[in-house]
């Protein structure tokens, strides 16, 4: 079983590796700068290298690079665009040379021009991007304000469209969030395939929910304290496609211990179910 942590680079790359041995994990997820900010450093190819070494040495795997919140894919206005196409293609390159798996995106809010006009604006967006070796996965979101993405409706749209390196980053939180009863995970699925193969879905992000079904609010919660509780990770790890995917937890945390308790819980129920 692939498990790990949304983890903090502040300390710098090199860190990432140790929090990982910590955690007993192999794989992780993070940003490349400050998520809130358009600023950006140049990293030392030399603090790459070592990154690269320490990755090969603990054949950690999957890479993931997640996109900064301060871009909205569905944005419209032709100036802004160019803004966050330039900020992209950087992060892209940068994921690239870090030899990352995977960059995950969020699809974006329309803010009141609609979804159709939403989800046309984040396929022009992706379909301007150069081309990249580095797999980009679209999550799905909790449906919270305008936001785009919530079901899998819009993502048949986006890949109908699109014949670039795609995936979708499941985020279990927010497909409860958004209506998806992950308790009675077959008609989850079942759901979903009306719109797209499984075999679209490439990474798993793991996170309980603070807010009950449907409430389109997106609030993570520990694994088994929130409202998808142990029964609903039971459903998702001991499935056939879902269980062999890798999973990253974006879990509420002040230290890594609770990182490394929630790696822990998710390890107990792959073990039960023969995913280790
Ligand atoms: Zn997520």
């Amino acid at each position: 079983m692939q498990i790990g942590a949304h983890l903090w680079i502040g300390e710098g790359l090199e860190k990432v590796i140790e929090f990982c041995e910590y955690l007993k994990s192999n794989c992780f997820q993070i940003f490349l700068s400050n998520p809130r900010s358009w600023k950006r450093k140049i990293r030392k190819e030399q603090e790459i290298e070592k990154f690269k070494q320490g990755i090969k040495k603990r054949k950690i795997k999957p890479v993931v690079i997640h996109m900064p919140y301060i871009l909205n894919i569905a944005e419209s206005d032709i100036k802004e665009k160019k803004k966050i196409i330039n900020l992209l293609e950087k992060e892209l390159e940068e994921s690239e040379k870090m030899n990352a798996d995977f960059y995950v995106i969020h699809p974006g809010f329309h803010k009141g021009q609609g979804e159709k006009k939403g989800i046309e604006n984040v396929i022009d967006l992706l379909k301007s991007l150069s081309k990249s070796n580095i797999k980009i996965l679209v999550e799905n979101t909790s449906g919270q304000g305008t936001s785009l993405g919530y079901k899998f409706e819009h993502f048949y749209t986006i890949f109908e469209k699109i014949d670039k390196n795609l995936g979708i980053c499941f985020d279990t939180a927010h497909a409860f969030q958004s209506g998806y009863n992950l308790k009675k995970f077959d008609e989850v699925k079942k759901d979903i395939e009306k719109f797209i193969p499984l075999s679209y879905i490439l990474l798993i992000h793991a996170n309980d929910s603070k807010t009950a079904l449907n409430s389109k609010k997106d609030r993570h919660e520990h694994i088994g304290k929130g409202e998808i509780g142990i029964k609903g990770f039971e459903q998702i790890i001991k499935d056939d496609y879902f269980g062999n995917l890798p999973f990253i937890i974006e879990t509420p945390k002040v230290s890594l211990k609770e990182d490394r308790r929630n790696i822990e819980i998710i390890k107990k129920i792959g073990e039960e179910y023969g995913k280790i």
